[in-house]
């Protein structure tokens, strides 16, 4: 409980940062709108909406230091404590594994060379090896990554995706699960992964989506989140890097699944849309808009009556 509050505490304190001005890192320009002013707790976090392509980011961006500092300061209670999942997280993690497994099945060849970027505490790729296949993961979390070694027993490398030593060409399928959205450049990323791929390789990527009309407006960005996706964005970002989509899996996030192609397209701007398209978002689904609906009171409602049906249950156990 007290551990409870004490993260809490530390998820709302401010993370002051300077930051930067950069090009967008998906077309290049310096062209764009302010969509955002707070994060989801209230702190100052300017998020910005790009003219050229559509794609949202915090603009300033933080440096790769701050982004380092704030790591280390704020972000999950276990950056350096020991890791100890709760049995409902760990329920939750073999489902999760069980789906990504089944979601990248189009890619999987007997024996494939699996490598899960972001592996949290490691239950994908052991999941993954006792399928069969040689899987590994790299974590810059030090704390998770020695839970993934210690009681998962995997091939794990603690270190952020730049300094992972992965030879070229040598894996078949790379996962990034809700990790693209924490780096400060995608696109550096993906050609990254795009190299260590074998030809015929192929990466799936599942990160937040930024357009959702039945999400709080309040709830938008987080300061860890410093690229805000949409499906067009992840779409036009996997083609400029060099890769075409396969598979589209409905769900709350973007979930797909790319193939590597040997030469890019030249046109990866298929959706020139997304700036107007968003643009719009951003200025009808607003804070004011949301509190004078009847949604949250919905909401309200519908979790009182669950709370009211969990005591009903607690009543009858007892
Ligand atoms: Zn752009």
């Amino acid at each position: 409980m007290l551990q409870d509050l004490i993260s809490t505490f530390t998820r709302m304190k401010r993370y002051k940062f300077t930051g930067e001005t950069i090009h967008c890192d998906l077309c290049g320009s310096v062209e764009r709108d302010i969509v955002g002013r707070r994060d989801r707790y209230g702190n100052p976090l300017q998020t910005c909406l790009c003219r050229g392509c559509g794609l949202v980011f915090t603009s300033p961006m933080p440096t790769d230091l701050e982004v380092d500092n704030f790591y280390r300061r704020f972000y999950r209670k276990s950056y350096h404590n020991a890791y100890k999942p709760t049995a409902k997280a760990l329920l939750r993690a073999e489902r999760g594994a069980a789906s990504r497994c089944e979601a990248v099945r189009p890619a999987l060849k007997p024996g494939a060379r699996v490598l899960d970027v972001g592996s949290a505490s490691g239950n994908f790729v052991r999941f993954m090896a006792d399928q069969g296949y040689d899987s590994m993961g790299i974590e810059p979390n030090r704390a998770f990554a020695e839970y993934s070694r210690t009681e998962n027993g995997i091939n794990v490398q603690a270190t952020i995706w730049q300094e992972a030593e992965i030879e070229d060409g040598s894996i078949d399928v790379i996962t990034a699960n809700h990790v693209v959205e924490h780096f400060r450049s995608p696109v550096a990323a993906l050609k990254t992964f795009h190299r260590w791929l074998k030809p015929g390789g192929a990466v799936y990527i599942s990160v937040p989506n930024v357009y959702n009309p039945d999400r709080t407006p309040y709830g938008r960005f987080h300061f860890a989140h410093v690229y805000n996706f949409t499906r067009e964005t992840l779409i036009m970002l996997a083609l400029k890097s060099g890769f075409e989509m396969s598979e589209d899996y409905p769900g709350d996030s973007t979930n797909i699944l790319f193939f590597r192609r040997d030469v890019p397209v030249e046109n990866w701007q298929i959706y020139p849309d997304v700036y107007t398209k968003l643009k719009t978002y951003f200025a009808t689904y607003t804070n004011r808009r949301y509190f004078f609906s009847a949604k949250p009171y919905a909401r309200w409602v519908q979790r009182m009556g669950k709370l009211g049906g969990d005591m009903i249950k607690v009543k009858g156990a007892s």
